[in-house]
């Protein structure tokens, strides 16, 4: 068996309106804005990287802007629902965030261990912050426009809805190492490593559901950890043993990645933890100016004369 898959790497989403997005996960949320670059399948639109204050693994949820016009479906097939760790004495101090920021939410409700309020953003992408033991001890951006003992840390986990998931879950226990922890109404839960906070998925079944359609608003693909190209490579022939379209390893600069659909509908990826985000750019200045990877340099002017110009909210010292 190669090492073990250590939990969510990332999370990928379609946006709508890109500066919508940014005040939304920097202004609002209060993650990092941690990589701006273009969709290296797509160059001539951006793909932002929202994570903690370095952009570990676990934490980094990402978006492709595709502007207006392209509304997409949330359904059977998807990862429905993005789910953030948030300290248990912070529900108070978001409650009251959103509410002035006239985000409408519900909650918080108590659902296994923890407390979760559930809330969209503004193209309907579906977010929980989950509170719950231990979450302070997870780093997050002590830096953000959110005071740090109540900052998101990181991802929760990940909620796929699916028509009928048992092929699913047997590919998640049988081949991924995933094992089951708990189980509540229609929700069955499965952690994977080390377990815990960042490395959950959750199972809803929805057999009358319509199929999800993934365009704006909804959830592209989740990516899992791996220690390293080693273990990639090896996963990736774990996959195709298993009988899934595995893609060729792919360089995302960032980390390396490969792709397949499991069987209830659901772009998986696997990506390596290194080399990580300040592979390009110093810790401090990450995400304030547009990355390329090489091959694209070349193209800088034209890229930039076509992308529509971002705002970063101000940030720092937490607007309490
Ligand atoms: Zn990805």
């Amino acid at each position: 068996m190669p090492s073990a898959i250590r939990g969510i790497h990332h999370i990928t989403a379609i946006a709508g309106d890109v500066q919508q997005n940014v005040d939304f996960y920097v202004g609002l949320l209060g993650l990092r804005l941690v990589k701006l670059t273009v969709n290296f399948d797509d160059p001539g639109t951006y793909h932002l990287y929202y994570g903690d204050e370095l952009g570990h693994p676990g934490t980094i949820l990402t978006f492709f802007p595709w502007g207006a016009g392209h509304p997409g479906r949330i359904g059977t097939g998807q990862a429905t629902v993005t789910s953030f760790s948030i300290p248990e004495g912070s529900v108070g101090f978001w409650t009251d965030r959103l509410r002035r920021a006239g985000v409408s939410f519900t909650g918080p409700t108590r659902r296994l261990d923890e407390q979760v309020i559930s809330l969209a953003d503004a193209d309907g992408i579906r977010l929980e912050l989950v509170a719950h033991p231990g979450a302070e001890d997870r780093p997050g951006w002590p830096e953000g426009p959110v005071p740090h003992e109540h900052a998101v840390r990181g991802f929760y986990g990940v909620t796929l809805s699916l028509a009928d998931s048992t092929a699913t879950e047997q590919l998640l226990a049988e081949v991924m190492q995933f094992r089951p922890v708990a189980a509540a109404d229609n929700r069955r839960r499965f952690t994977v490593g080390d377990g815990g906070a960042g490395a959950y998925v959750d199972i809803l079944t929805h057999t009358a559901d319509a199929r999800g359609l993934v365009a704006v608003g909804t959830v592209h693909h989740v990516a899992w950890r791996v220690a390293d190209r080693e273990a990639l490579v090896a996963w990736q022939g774990l996959m195709a043993k298993a009988g899934l379209r595995v893609t060729p390893v792919m360089d995302r600069k960032y980390f390396q990645s490969v792709y397949f659909r499991e069987p209830g509908g659901v772009l998986f990826e696997f990506a390596t933890d290194p080399p990580g985000f300040a592979v390009d750019e110093s810790p401090r200045e990450l995400g304030t100016h547009l990355m390329l990877p090489e091959w694209l340099e070349p193209d800088r002017e034209q890229l930039e004369s076509v992308l529509p110009p971002i705002r970063i909210p101000a940030v720092g010292g937490g607007d309490r």
